[in-house]
């Protein structure tokens, strides 16, 4: 029951409330929701990023068997990059432009560990390898700027996975890439999953993009989980009508040219919901209900959680 709220009193904005979130070993989990659903609210969370800035409360943060909530600042520094890391969207910014690859991941190296500069330059190798860049040795003394935007994504990648990391949360990793550069890199850590048995939390706004990795799907909508399920349930039956919007608007192959529908409105701002179900401004399954009280996350199929009030008689009705 992870909340994270900015300011108090009448001007609290609720980022996330109470949501449920379970990332196995080795598991791929896709964080999914519009922009300003809670996502990147809720990565920060998880990493101890807010600290003083947001209220975070739950009823228990872990990783592994550690404590988050109970851990000092100076233990979560430690976690942090070591145990858990993040990597965000924009690899142009998250790196130092005046320092060389080979620097940057050896930095990390140092700050968690008492290896040699020779040690270090030998992992940063091993790490370039990892993630695919060609020839490691020479690129180790490039900098930044002599990358494309796919392979800086992979240096980031190289980074938060320097200390085998038990936790990976990629924060909209792709989607500053083009297609093909986003799906290699997904392919990237879907691997790195298999490969190190790290778990990797993924956070997108795009359906698609999670569709040949996710093992779990998690949506939000407002601060809140809608629907939580297997990825196959959520690609071929859907229960939430937020999660039918998503699926909708990726583009498939039989549709190029057509036009893909757009969820018609926008999502409430975290500081202003609408009361009954937040989705119900846009929902065209919407009924009085739905607009007074609030659908609680509840099993609606097997395996699967949705919060809506009219979830099994809306999959009725599709499948007939
Ligand atoms: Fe739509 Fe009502 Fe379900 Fe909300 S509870 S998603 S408004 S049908
Ligand atoms: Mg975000």
């Amino acid at each position: 029951r992870l909340s994270v709220t900015f300011g108090s009193g009448s001007r609290a904005v609720h980022a996330v409330r109470e949501i449920d979130l379970d990332v196995r070993r080795g598991e791929f989990v896709a964080l999914l929701g519009e922009s300003g659903s809670g996502k990147s609210a809720t990565a920060r969370a998880l990493m101890g990023l807010d600290e003083g800035l947001a209220t975070i409360t739950a009823d228990r943060l872990t990783l592994g068997d550690t404590d988050l909530l109970a851990a000092r600042p100076e233990e979560l520094r430690r976690l942090r990059g070591a145990r858990m890391s993040l990597i965000l969207q924009d690899a142009l910014s998250s790196l130092n432009p005046v320092l060389t690859i080979g620097d940057q991941i050896g930095e990390v190296l140092r700050v968690h560990t008492r290896c040699s500069r020779r040690q270090a330059a030998a992992r940063a190798e091993e790490l370039l390898r990892l993630v695919g860049i060609p020839d490691p040795i020479r690129r180790l003394k490039d900098y930044p700027h002599q990358f494309s935007g796919g392979m800086r994504q992979r240096i980031l990648i190289a980074m938060g996975i320097a200390m085998d990391p038990e936790l990976l949360i990629a924060d909209e990793p792709t989607t500053a890439l083009d297609v093909t550069v986003q799906a290699q890199i997904l392919e990237l850590l879907d691997r790195l999953r298999r490969e190190l048995g790290m778990a990797v939390l993924l956070i997108t706004h795009d359906l698609g993009v999670v569709a040949e990795v996710a093992d779990h799907v998690v949506v939000m909508y407002a601060g809140r989980v809608v629907e939580n399920a297997p990825a196959d349930d959520v690609f071929s039956r859907p229960t939430h009508p937020y999660t039918m919007a998503l699926l909708e608007s990726v583009p498939q192959a039989s549709l190029r040219g057509g036009r893909l529908p757009a969820i018609p409105g926008s999502p409430p701002s975290p500081a202003q919901t609408p009361p009954g179900c937040s989705f119900n401004p846009r929902c065209p399954y919407a009924v009085d209900l739905c607009r007074t009280e609030r659908p609680l996350l509840r099993t609606t199929a097997p395996g699967v959680l949705a919060a809506c009030h009219r979830s099994e008689e809306i999959l009725h009705d599709r499948v007939a």
